[in-house]
């Protein structure tokens, strides 16, 4: 409970030296009092900025007051109007800079936990089997209007999708990876979004008629222009930006080395963890993770979680300029990963093949680049050597060219982000579309989803 009428009501959370062993999730979610407690200090604005500050306009206020009174079933359904995947999003949005970034009360004290409500709605209704079975409004008994194909099956394609399906489109969604749910599957490890749980909201699209059939790389086993020659009349892309950045410093090809995309994919996707899985995974006593966003907050806890003694974080900027969200590193810092800001690695070393060191330079912050934030600049005679035997790189991920590649008359950025018409999402070939990290670059579940529904609606239009 708050113990100023200001305060938002507290999460409970696992401790974190229990839960840096385990893989069960850090937060535990409000229970029904904590719920309406929190609820209730909505000022219910009449210009609610909350709302312009959600890429998806979720109805906050309304659900909000029903959470309120007590009414937690018409809650989520007021919020399955504009979000298709609310549990996801109350766990994982970057609300502090969105909804709660404009909320009236966070002025003079803490804006209203709207994340942590949207997660409570959603849980409470999805975990009642009575109500959860009656929550996806029913889609016509079989699609009537036009074929419409979904590249990828992340936050976007699903979005997309959903969107489509709900008007009665026949969609289907074609994933190159064995299970769907792009980064909410192999990226954001378990202790922060459990898999049982995205897989029940991507039941609720299915629900809705939408057909998943993995294994098919789009480019390799079929391509976009055999989609429309088939009776596709719509493509989207939501193919995301899976192809991993590394520093081209020397060293990068010892064994040991991993990208953060790779490491995370062999613990969430493959279960390397589970002493069953067939896919292994090596961690030492010692890893670096290189970068200092989400990315490198989630490796350097799933090592640690792994039985890494010591998990780093290296980073070249100072603590204000780290990219991640302010509570993932401030559990993180909770469960024992060390931080060594203005740091830079120059060197991978290793012993017979594997990493067995990590070079680095002490760096010191200059004036402002062009994206805002204060410049790195090397201390010269300041090199010295980290013992390491796990090196892990999160610096940044860029969208793959085999679309590009495949598929004449799609334009893209120099980086890979396929161009498209902000207002449609169109790209410059007609009848196809794309949205999320596919076009932006790594950014946000709630960005990609907010691009998947601005396409919808563009692909409706233009099959009308
Ligand atoms: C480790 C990690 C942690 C993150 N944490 C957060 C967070 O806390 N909050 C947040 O908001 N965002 C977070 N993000 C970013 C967020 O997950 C992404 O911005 C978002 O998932 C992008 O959605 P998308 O649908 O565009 O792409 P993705 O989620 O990447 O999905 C793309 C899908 O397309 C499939 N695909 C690719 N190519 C093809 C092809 N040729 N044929 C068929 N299928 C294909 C892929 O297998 C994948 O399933 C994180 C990202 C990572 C990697």
């Amino acid at each position: 409970m708050p113990s100023l009428p200001n305060d938002r009501v507290k999460m409970p959370e696992q401790d974190p030296n229990v839960r840096n062993k385990n893989f069960s999730e850090v937060a535990l979610g409000y229970n029904p009092e904590a719920a309406i407690a929190e609820a209730k200090r909505c000022l219910n604005c009449k210009n609610a900025k909350c709302v312009s500050g959600c890429p998806v306009n979720v109805p906050i206020p309304e659900f909000i007051h029903k959470i309120a009174g007590g009414d937690f079933k018409e809650a989520y359904e007021t919020l399955f109007t504009q979000n298709a995947l609310p549990a996801i999003c109350g766990r994982v949005c970057p609300q502090e800079n969105q909804c709660e970034g404009q909320c009236i009360k966070g002025i003079k004290g803490e804006a209203v936990a709207i994340g942590r409500l949207e997660r409570f709605a959603a849980d409470f209704t999805m975990n009642d089997p009575a109500l959860n079975r009656s929550i996806p409004q029913k889609p016509p008994a079989k699609p009537t209007g036009p074929k419409v194909a979904i590249v990828g099956s992340g936050p976007a394609g699903l979005t997309c999708a959903g969107e489509l399906a709900r008007k009665g489109y026949d969609v289907t969604i074609f994933e190159a990876l064995h299970e769907p749910g792009g980064v909410l599957m192999y990226g954001i490890p378990e202790f922060r979004l459990p898999k049982a749980l995205v897989k029940k909201e991507i039941a609720k699209l299915n629900n809705l008629g939408v057909a998943i059939i993995p294994n098919v790389i789009i480019g390799k086993s079929i391509t976009i222009d055999e989609l429309l020659a088939d009776g596709f009349k719509a493509v989207f892309i939501g193919s995301g930006a899976g192809l991993p950045k590394f520093m081209g410093i020397p060293g990068e090809n010892l064994n040991g080395v991993y990208s953060a995309n790779e490491f995370l994919t062999r613990s969430n996707l493959m279960k390397a963890y589970d002493q069953e899985s067939p896919t292994p995974i090596f961690v030492g006593k010692n890893v670096a993770v290189i970068g200092g966003g989400n990315v490198a907050m989630d490796a350097a806890r799933t090592a640690k979680r792994l039985g890494a003694e010591k998990s780093y974080i290296i980073y070249r900027r100072g603590e204000a300029e780290l990219p991640a969200r302010k509570e993932e590193s401030h559990h993180a810092k909770e469960e024992g990963i060390i931080f060594k800001f203005l740091s830079y690695p120059t060197a991978i070393i290793g012993e017979n093949g594997w990493v067995s060191g990590l070079e680095c330079i002490d760096m010191a912050l200059g004036p402002p680049d062009h994206s805002g934030r204060r410049s790195p600049i090397a201390k010269e005679g300041s090199e010295h050597l980290l013992a390491m035997d796990t090196v892990i790189v999160a610096i940044g991920q860029s969208p793959n060219p085999l679309i590009r590649q495949s598929t004449p008359g799609i334009a893209t950025q120099k980086w890979g982000g396929i161009i498209v018409h902000e207002d449609t999402m169109a790209t410059d070939k007609t009848g196809v579309y794309a949205g999320g990290d596919a076009v932006s670059g790594a950014a946000t579940v709630i960005s990609a989803m907010g691009a998947g529904k601005k396409a919808a609606a563009a692909i409706e239009q233009y099959l009308s």
